[in-house]
């Protein structure tokens, strides 16, 4: 065989190079935090420690205007895994142990979408969909399961492996180490690839856990220890893949599926779980995958949760569901190619209830609470109410909702208003029903920012 010059070479190896990542498709690791607030991460201005994640970051893009799909546990998830809105998804709310339902049969979620592309896929941690058998991990594209099915203040707390409980309650402190021994022998068995990691931390939710090797660690409480102790997690789950060979070849992701509860930190954002202001439904998201997503970039454009599916959908090469999704493609975005894309608003539910849309650098809250998550219900209940008048806020200008600026921008509140509704024509009759109704109530004037009160 001829000697090869020094430029048939190097298009021998660019061409093979092309051949095996063709013919090696993309892992996949999506780490989702439970109750992980916008500011409680080192690279979003935290002090608490996280350089593995923050490496991330680094060596990838990090997202300023990421929301998750919703401001509590269940409906989050089901955005996450079919790229829909919870409410169309078929989970509204959070679901409890004394729940006999979870995600529909209809819905497919991002593992059943990759299993038509042969991903060995694996769940660690917490699921939420449905504790029941047929609602299990097992029944919905995971080859394997383990972890806690629903929140960890909820009992019996059972830890699970597959549909198999191997602990109840399981115990709290172990979790973390647990996951990530789980996580470490899924990417070691499945280093042929593809495979598909969805590693679902049960924390920082309440209550809190850490192992004794990280407690008291940290400068700022158990909160600070826990998070010390994810970061480690998720060193631990980039060594194993550099380990492998696999460093190249899989995305990372990092998001969390809500804002802070009663600890942690939204950053500047107003509110926080439970609630439709930013702090309830702004989250951190990174990516990385080297020499596909540039090192180092902040992204300020818009994404969702709900995009992580029909991105994956392009860059995995698996069709798409035939449920609409409610996400878009993002890889302009991780890619760099655009700072932002168009798109129609994001639309923020609390429960079946629309509260506020967020289009280009506006968001428009039209309807709200008459109290605060979490405490006490006013006499009547706890119901959602229009405004007196929708409330305006320039989030690029005022992060932290702290002024409405609708009268003097009422063609932008128009024109959310007509977006809103061209929207909410194409939702499920339970939800559009909910819209009209609360619109339709009568309220008393109530200082702009404030709960909003039923007339009379
Ligand atoms: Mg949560």
């Amino acid at each position: 065989m001829p000697a090869l010059n020094r430029r048939q070479f190097l298009a021998a190896a660019a061409s093979a190079t092309v051949a095996s990542a063709a013919a090696r498709p993309l892992n996949v690791v999506m780490i989702y935090c439970d109750d992980l607030g916008y500011g409680d991460l080192g690279c979003y201005g935290s002090r608490i420690a996280t350089p593995n994640i923050d490496r991330l970051a680094a060596e990838g893009i990090k997202f300023t205007h990421f929301y998750s799909g919703n401001p509590v546990c269940s409906p989050s998830r089901a955005a996450i895994l079919t790229g829909r809105y919870p409410v169309r998804a078929g989970v509204p709310r959070v679901l409890f142990p004394t729940d006999t339902t979870g995600l529909p049969d209809s819905e497919v979620t991002i593992a059943q979408m990759l299993k038509a592309r042969n991903y060995a896929t694996m769940c660690v941690g917490k699921w939420h969909l449905g504790h029941l058998p047929q609602y299990l991990p097992m029944n919905r594209g995971f080859d394997e399961y383990f972890g806690i099915p629903y929140s960890n203040d909820m009992t019996p707390r059972p830890l699970l492996h597959n549909a198999e409980t191997l602990e109840e309650p399981a115990k709290l402190e172990t979790l973390t180490p647990r996951y990530t021994e789980q996580a470490l022998r899924f990417i070691e068995r499945s280093k042929g690839g593809p495979f598909f990691l969805y590693m679902a931390h049960t924390y920082p939710h309440i209550p809190l856990g850490a192992s004794e090797r990280f407690r008291g660690k940290s400068p700022l409480g158990l909160y600070g220890d826990v998070l010390m102790e994810l970061d480690w997690s998720t060193g631990e789950i980039m060594n194993s893949l550099r380990r492998n060979g696999l460093d190249n070849n899989t995305l990372v992701m990092f998001s969390s599926d809500n804002g802070p509860w009663y600890l942690g930190s939204p950053g500047h954002l107003r509110g926080r779980k439970g609630t439709t202001y930013e702090g309830g439904q702004r989250v951190p998201f990174l990516a990385r995958l080297p020499g596909r997503i540039p090192k180092g970039r902040t992204c300020a454009g818009i994404g969702s949760i709900m995009d992580v599916l029909p991105t994956l959908s392009g860059l995995c090469e698996a069709p798409l569901p035939k449920n609409p999704s409610d996400g878009i493609d993002i890889w302009p975005l991780l890619s760099g190619q655009k700072p932002e894309l168009d798109r129609e608003p994001l639309l923020y539910f609390d429960d079946i209830h629309l509260q506020c849309a967020r289009w280009k650098q506006w968001k428009l809250h039209v309807a709200r609470y008459n109290s605060a998550a979490y405490s006490p219900a006013p006499a009547g209940g706890r119901v959602s109410l229009p405004l007196p008048a929708p409330e305006l806020y320039d989030l690029v200008n005022d992060p932290d909702e702290s002024y409405d600026i609708a009268p003097e921008h009422p063609e932008i509140v128009a024109e959310t208003r007509n977006r809103i509704e061209k929207m909410m024509a194409g939702f499920p009759d339970q939800i559009r029903k909910a819209y009209e109704q609360s619109k339709s109530r009568k309220v008393a004037p109530t200082a702009v920012g404030n709960f909003p009160r039923a007339a009379g």
